[in-house]
């Protein structure tokens, strides 16, 4: 991850003692323990998100991270635990609500190029600087909507038409499965990062989607590097045939390799 280092006007994330150098061998290593051995076509579209996120960063709010090994640990190898909740399978129709600055939907898209990935991202910033990226990254299968998820929910080319759904920092989990649940095929799945501050309320929230007849499990991944706090993620399951919501279904909780 040698690339010519951005100016900043902000002192933000390219300011100080960063070494890109590390930063790559920091995801290579992460990569590795996740059971993934990186192509170096794969390694490259990195090094160009990297920076990327740091050209933009310094003009705009993308991440909040500060330092490049944060964004490698933070945005891309927390990004790539999401792998355990589900099979990557090539047409498989994934998206990625609230995107932000692409994670984890598009460090998906470039670890798993078989996905076919919608980004949506409320933020006209943020989605433009996921369409540059899309385009410099020269993937194909991958698409930014700007907008907000909710106004996906009528419309038939993306409604019940996709077997995962990614959201993270997004909003509390009933508040994103009421974005996600419409999206989701029969079968379809969400998944959703559990922050580590609203570890409180997460039993309740838990309890609450049980109760509404949704299938709810948890997965805690390893941390993927010294310097990370293990992922925990929430995976909910839309039922096969019939609505999802009605306080009457049966319910019961994911278990297995979860
Ligand atoms: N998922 C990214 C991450 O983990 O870094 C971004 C997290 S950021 C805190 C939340 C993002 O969700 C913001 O960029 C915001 O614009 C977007 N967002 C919030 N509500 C949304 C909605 N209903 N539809 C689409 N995007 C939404």
């Amino acid at each position: 991850m040698r690339r010519k280092r951005p100016r900043t006007r902000t002192g933000g994330p390219t300011a100080g003692s960063q070494d890109p150098a590390l930063a790559g061998e920091v995801l290579r290593q992460g990569l590795r323990r996740l059971g993934l051995e990186p192509t170096p076509a794969q390694l490259e579209g990195f090094a160009v998100y990297l920076s990327e996120l740091l050209r933009w960063g310094a003009r705009i709010n993308l991440t909040g991270f500060t330092t490049e090994a944060q964004i490698v640990r933070e945005g891309f190898l927390r990004s790539m635990s999401y792998r355990v909740a589900f099979d990557p399978a090539p047409g498989m129709r994934a998206v990625d609500i609230g995107s932000g600055a692409g994670f984890p939907g598009l460090v998906l898209k470039i670890c798993y190029p078989e996905i076919d990935m919608l980004l949506v991202e409320a933020s006209r910033r943020r989605a433009s600087f996921l369409r540059s990226l899309v385009r410099q990254l020269g993937l194909p299968g991958v698409r930014c909507l700007h907008g907000r998820a909710e106004q996906l929910h009528g419309e038939v080319e993306h409604r019940a038409r996709y077997q995962v759904a990614f959201a993270r920092a997004v909003g509390a989990p009933p508040e994103v499965v009421a974005l996600a649940e419409p999206l989701l095929a029969p079968g379809g799945r969400l998944v959703i990062q559990v922050g580590r501050r609203r570890a409180t309320s997460f039993s309740e929230d838990r309890r609450t989607l049980i109760e509404s007849g949704l299938t709810v499990g948890t997965c805690v991944t390893q941390a993927v590097d010294p310097g990370m706090q293990p992922t925990e993620l929430l995976v909910i399951e839309k039922p096969h045939g019939g609505h999802s919501l009605e306080l009457t279904s049966p319910t019961r909780e994911l278990s297995g390799r979860l």
